[in-house]
């Protein structure tokens, strides 16, 4: 089979993807063997790629956004970023799995979709419609579930103001949950394109800051310069969430300006299955609006050149050929 491999983690003008010819892997135990049909591609995979997340194994494979079908049987499932857990630690007892010391995560400790094939531990994959095309399903699976936690994690009360700072895949998709829920919007994002959709998703303004205070904000930009001030654009009483798994420094606060009247500073940490299954059968009962840059197979590094270039407009996918 064909798979994408990290070959020299580095930034992307330096190569750091192969295309290489593999063995179609054999699952295991309690494993199934996925034909890949679409995979989503993610801020993470970019990190994974530059080094900015170390490899912990050489030569993987990234991509945890796989919609396909097991092998044998045809059924359509999702594979997404948490992969396993111990089931048995004090986290994963408590129904906090996300914070499990011993879990591995899809594309960084094993092989990921960015292949014609992956395997999976089955008790971790999702069951999805066989009807609905695999481009429009990828993007739920970490772009909706994380988004999904990261929403619950700000604390947005009922009708608040949320403000959304950056606004990819994740984030285009947790707006329309936000407003579904009867929030006020505020999105604050460089990019035109991405102001124009979010305005067309429904948001009540998009530009450079948020025109009143919020009662709750989500950080998707992975830029620790925007930490202060989007701290400081919180009501008393404030959330503000940071839903990416890599964050460049944070720059010092200042506890009267930033914190005091008791705003929050959280992290959002992967996901539990329960999160995923939440939101998948939210996401399926009133399907978002999702705004696909499709990619072919072969395309997977222009994709995250792309990405991390700030120019895919929504969620970016790799279409199977
Ligand atoms: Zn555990
Ligand atoms: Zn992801």
């Amino acid at each position: 089979m064909r798979a994408w491999v990290v070959e020299r983690p580095g930034p992307m003008a330096s190569g750091p993807l192969a295309l290489v010819e593999r063995e179609v892997p054999s699952p295991g135990p309690g494993e199934v063997l996925v034909r890949v049909e679409a995979c989503g591609v993610c801020r993470t995979d970019l990190h994974l790629a530059e080094g900015d997340l170390p490899p912990r194994r050489p030569g993987t494979t990234p991509g945890h956004q796989v919609v396909g079908r097991i092998e044998g049987t045809g059924e359509r499932v999702g594979v997404a970023w948490l992969r396993s857990t111990c089931g048995r630690c004090r986290y994963c007892l408590r129904g906090q799995e996300n914070l499990c010391p011993a879990s591995t995560y899809t594309g960084w400790d094993a092989d990921g979709g960015f292949a014609e094939y992956v395997v999976a531990p089955a008790d971790y994959v999702y069951p999805l419609p066989g009807d609905v095309p695999a481009e429009r399903l990828a993007p739920l699976l970490c772009a909706g579930i994380i988004g999904f936690r990261a929403l619950a994690r700000c604390d947005l009360p009922p009708h608040g103001r949320l403000g959304i700072y950056g606004f990819g895949a994740s984030a285009h998709l947790t707006a329309q949950a936000a407003i579904a829920r009867g929030a006020t919007l505020h999105v604050v994002t460089r990019t035109a394109a991405a102001r124009r959709l979010a305005l067309e998703l429904g948001a009540a303004s998009a530009g450079d800051r948020p025109p009143e205070p919020l009662d709750s904000a989500i950080l998707f930009a992975p830029v620790g310069e925007l930490v202060p001030p989007a701290l400081e654009a919180l009501d008393r009483g404030g959330t503000l969430a940071v839903a990416g798994i890599h964050l460049t420094d944070v720059p010092s606060l200042d506890y009267e300006r930033h914190l005091f009247q008791e705003r929050t500073l959280r992290s959002v940490t992967a996901n539990t299955r329960a999160d995923g299954r939440a939101y998948l059968e939210l996401a399926l009962a009133h399907p978002p609006r999702v705004a696909i840059a499709p990619y072919a197979f072969d395309e997977a590094a222009r994709a995250l050149t792309d990405l991390a270039n700030d120019q895919v407009n929504g969620a970016a996918v790799l279409v199977m050929d």
